[in-house]
């Protein structure tokens, strides 16, 4: 008997239903070569599996949990909107209310629509950028993930940014060809590519903090070059920040860079633990969508109260909270920590972080791109995933993640990952 015997049998039945086990890839714990844990309760900074171990969660189901598993205030709004109903396939003030508060915090958002998940958003965002510019191509950067929609599954070979290659079969070639991907944070790359294509460029989609390849914020200057020639180029500038939005700061990484993007997509967060997603932007770029312009989006769930009710209630309180300098120092206690004892076993190993959200890489030099990350030491890192998860500390089991912390976690939290770190090490990776 292990101490995980339910979820190496829950995850045994699961595959004979469900492809491969899971509804999400990274949760089959491929990457390393484990197998996933299966949960029943999550509490503050706590979850709890099948078998009632007891996690230190830092991935918080991948952002939403910035306050913590299930919060009494959020599931009170949930609560009291179930009351009322779950769903009326017509409008609703919660709406227009949850709009208001998403305008107010990022300011490049004059209108926003509201759908069910990051990859819709994404997806959306796309084709109205393609609709509103009247042309096809899309430059996006290796390693950024933007959702699995066909037109952005693709990273383009290892940094020769030719015509894109699909990462997946089923997604046609002829709309592959139409996105470029270039390398993250290399200029010249971008600049070479952009001349190539600018005459049919309809947008350039980054995710300004990349939370897919690892945590790798844009360079200030990258960032800023991508807002100069889209402007000139009357291209739009899309930052994909169903991640890093509400995230790093009540702003998203635009409030922290100072860029203003034409659109913005959001997810995860906005959604307070439920399915929602969002994309919006400029008033003139935005009013191009059905009803009131050509360009056709919508969906029988979209604004769905019970999924508005969480997340507005999570936003007003990270509105009246503002917790994100008090996470990223708490992200960079734990990260300082982790680092001093790894020097002391001289493990290469470096840290990232900003509001909350953090990355740790098995490399002496911080990456920059997905090919660093690629070149950080995948033993250390599998094998220090696996000891964490079995003492009960459950990072983000690939190396191609970020990592999450939330309000709830206290020093005690902290101190105890710490400790558990350098129990791991004592006894060798
Ligand atoms: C998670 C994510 C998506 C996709 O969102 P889903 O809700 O999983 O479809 C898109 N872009 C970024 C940056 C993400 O992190």
């Amino acid at each position: 008997m292990t101490k995980i015997q339910k979820s190496i049998e829950l995850f045994k039945e699961a595959k004979l239903h469900i492809p491969g086990g899971v509804n999400s890839p990274v949760r089959a714990f491929r990457n390393i070569k484990s197998n996933p844990i299966f949960f029943k309760k999550a509490k503050g900074p706590y979850l709890f599996d099948a078998d009632n171990n007891k996690y230190i969660d830092y991935i918080g189901s991948w952002g939403p949990m910035i306050m913590g598993h299930s919060h009494p205030r959020i599931l009170k709004s949930i609560s009291k909107q179930l009351q009322l109903g779950t769903s009326y396939g017509a409008p609703t003030s919660i709406e227009s209310e949850t709009a208001k508060l998403i305008k107010q915090c990022v300011p490049s958002i004059e209108k926003v629509r509201m759908v069910n998940s990051g990859t819709e958003a994404t997806m959306s965002a796309i084709r109205l950028a393609r609709g509103y510019t009247g042309k096809d191509k899309i430059i996006k950067f290796d390693g950024c993930y933007h959702g699995h929609v066909d037109s952005l599954l693709i990273k383009a070979g290892s940094g020769v940014s030719t015509f894109g290659l699909p990462d997946s079969p089923g997604i046609p070639n002829e709309l592959a060809k139409k996105t470029l991907s270039c390398e993250f944070n290399n200029k010249d790359d971008f600049l070479k590519i952009f001349e190539k294509v600018k005459n049919d460029l309809a947008a350039v989609i980054v995710e300004p903090i990349a939370g897919n390849m690892g945590f790798i914020p844009g360079d200030h200057s990258f960032l800023k070059l991508l807002r100069k020639k889209t402007t000139e180029n009357k291209s739009l500038l899309i930052f994909d920040e169903v991640m890093t939005g509400f995230r790093v700061s009540l702003g998203g990484a635009q409030e922290l860079y100072k860029i203003r993007p034409d659109l913005t997509t959001l997810g995860k967060v906005i959604g307070g633990g439920l399915p929602v997603g969002a994309f919006g932007g400029k008033k003139k770029i935005m009013d191009f969508l059905a009803p009131n312009g050509p360009v056709y989006q919508a969906g029988t769930l979209s604004g769905n109260p019970l999924a508005m009710a969480a997340g507005s209630s999570l936003i007003k309180m990270l509105i009246e909270t503002d917790p994100y300098k008090s996470l990223e120092i708490k992200a960079k206690n734990l990260l300082i920590g982790m680092k001093r004892l790894f020097e002391k076993h001289d493990i290469p190993f470096s840290t990232n972080q900003l509001g909350g959200m953090f990355g740790f890489f098995f490399s002496e030099k911080l990456p920059k791109n997905l090919n660093d990350v690629i070149n950080t030491n995948d033993k250390y890192f599998i094998s220090f995933l696996n000891k964490c998860i079995d003492g009960g500390i459950y990072f983000a089991p690939s190396k191609f993640e970020a990592g999450f912390i939330s309000t709830k976690h206290t020093k005690t939290e902290i101190s105890n990952t710490i400790n558990k770190v350098k129990y791991i090490l004592n006894k060798g990776l």
